[in-house]
């Protein structure tokens, strides 16, 4: 059978068996299109990655004979959906069959499953080979658990797998390094040098604008650094292994206004476009500690991310889809303050964080986690915006993963289906894993009045408000009790300030 084979802008694995023999059979599809560019409003590097990205494929695969039918942004109908080009495509090449790798976005993943091409033409859904768990695999095991904890998961991925195990045993005796993975960064050793390559997409970059597509954020389209296919991937992981990964383990949580990536590898866009599988990158990990390169606690700390948390999130998605993007647990309503959009706002770690995600695209867990998205939801911002904002932002966000780690690990707003606990603090953690305390407008210690760091009313505020939700939650510990403790007068001093943040965000 003739067979239109489509490759979605997040499907660019040269690997997958598809690709392993030659046929003027087969007609690979890849679309740049507007209703890509368009569900939300992106970040200008990261339409530039995923389009430079899909051309450089689409070359490769030229090359190695592939038949291709590539569309670029200029050749692009704006009004036209996917199910329409592919009507128009099917027709064109007299096909008999359309195949497509299962999306990863629910979105285009109703889109295709919905699609009924005319009649005759069958249609396949056939799997992307890139993850180490099925869609629903993550459903089946905690069948029946109210919460999924990510760390059964993880264990029982490490043993099947077979990764960080010794005679049926986490090496070391342990599962779980964390505690060891929580160093401040001094200073030193130093941020390693970005030896990604740079190349120059200024043309493209005026062809996106020149088509109409909106965005935000630098473009840097003359020094652009994202990995634009396997090899350059490859080389960054390489690059990383040898440079970065020593300190990952103990400086995982560290945050710096001098250091914009600190030790965090920079592999998310490569990975999830799917130019590299994840199971290279443990490998490649877990070959280090065995040679004795790297401590075991580095080792484990990044292992858990890929094998746990990634696998994880992904299950999550697919099992509490289309519902749990609605979900608002705590009922938050204010909208997003302008600086998400420029970075002005006197809050230097918050300035440092969303300045350095405008600027690169990139933002470090900690810093989306623990400065951003904490500063959310103790004001109180709409978890939908703030997942749009995010599903733009970033070079590697991706619905699947993306909208878990925001609504649900850091928004709280699944109610704790994900999260143990809200993760949310004073300027007291801010301070201690990180150096932006010192350089602020705002006073790390104060409470109320002017200068008083809007962290730390906000956080008392916020257990107030939610007690009724919050103050049976063990993982909670000390915090009612504190708050009880304090003076009525101190209570509506602290309750005043954070109305009054709340009422003036933009100003802060
Ligand atoms: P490293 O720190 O070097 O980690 C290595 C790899 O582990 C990452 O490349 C990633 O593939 C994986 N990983 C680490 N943490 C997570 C996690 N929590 N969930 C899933 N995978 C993880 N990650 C995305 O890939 N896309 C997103 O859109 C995204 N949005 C996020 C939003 C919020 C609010 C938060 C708190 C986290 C989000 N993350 C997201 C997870 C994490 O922050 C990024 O994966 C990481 O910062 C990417 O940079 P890196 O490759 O340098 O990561
Ligand atoms: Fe952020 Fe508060 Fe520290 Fe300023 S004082 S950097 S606002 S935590």
């Amino acid at each position: 059978a003739r067979s239109l084979r489509l490759i979605l802008g997040d499907q660019l694995n040269p690997r997958h068996s598809w690709f392993q023999q030659v046929s003027d059979e087969h007609v690979y599809v890849m679309l740049e299109m507007r209703q890509e560019t368009d569900y939300v409003l992106h970040h200008a590097q990261k339409i530039i990655a995923i389009f430079a990205a899909m051309r450089a494929f689409a070359r490769s695969l030229q090359q190695a004979g592939h038949r291709i039918h590539y569309q670029t942004i200029q050749e692009a109908d704006p009004a036209i959906t996917l199910p329409k080009l592919l009507d128009q495509l099917l027709q064109h090449y007299q096909c008999t069959e359309l195949r497509y790798q299962e999306p990863d976005e629910y979105r285009l993943d109703q889109q295709l499953a919905a699609y009924q091409p005319a009649s005759g033409i069958r249609k396949y859904c056939v799997s992307s080979e890139h993850f180490f768990t099925m869609r629903q695999e993550v459903a089946v095991q905690f069948k029946g658990k109210s919460r999924w904890l990510m760390e059964h998961f993880y264990r029982a991925m490490r043993v099947r797998h077979q990764i960080l195990m010794e005679q049926g045993q986490p090496a070391g005796g342990q599962w779980n390094y964390d505690a060891d993975n929580r160093a401040a960064w001094s200073g030193l050793p130093w941020e390693p040098a970005d030896q990604r390559p740079v190349h120059d997409h200024s043309q493209l970059w005026q062809d996106i604008q020149q088509a109409g597509v909106a965005s935000f954020g630098e473009p840097q389209a003359a020094q652009f650094r994202w990995p634009l296919d396997r090899t350059e991937a490859l080389q960054q992981l390489q690059v990383f292994v040898s440079t970065a990964l020593p300190h990952f383990g103990s400086y995982q949580d560290a945050m710096s206004h001098r250091a914009w990536r600190l030790f965090h590898s920079l592999l998310s866009f490569a990975l999830n476009t799917k130019m590299l599988h994840p199971a290279e990158v443990v490998q490649a990990v877990e070959q280090e500690w065995r040679a004795a390169r790297i401590p075991l606690h580095t080792a484990e700390g990044f292992i858990r991310q890929i094998l746990g948390w990634r696998e994880y999130v992904r299950g999550v998605y697919w099992a509490r889809m289309p519902d749990y993007v609605e979900q608002n647990h705590f009922n938050h309503q204010q909208p997003l303050p302008a600086w998400f959009w420029n970075g002005q706002t006197r809050m230097h770690c918050v300035a440092s964080a969303i300045g350095q995600s405008l600027e690169h695209a990139y933002a470090h867990h900690i810093q989306r986690l623990m400065v951003i998205g904490n500063f959310a939801l103790l004001a109180g911002l709409q978890p939908q915006a703030l997942h749009q904002w995010y599903l733009g932002i970033y070079i590697d966000a991706f619905e699947w993963v993306e909208l878990p780690n925001t609504l649900g690990m850091s928004q709280y707003a699944d109610g704790g289906f994900l999260a143990t606990k809200p993760y949310v603090s004073t300027a007291t953690y801010i301070d201690k894993m990180g150096d932006y305390c010192k350089g602020c407008y705002y006073d790390k210690k104060q409470k109320t009045g002017e200068r008083a760091c809007p962290f730390n009313a906000l956080y008392w505020d916020f257990f107030a408000r939610h007690a009724e939700q919050l103050s049976r939650n063990p993982r909670i510990g000390m915090v009612y009790p504190q708050w009880r403790k304090m003076s009525p007068e101190i209570q509506a001093a602290y309750q005043q300030q954070a109305q009054r943040i709340r009422d003036n965000l933009d100003s802060l």
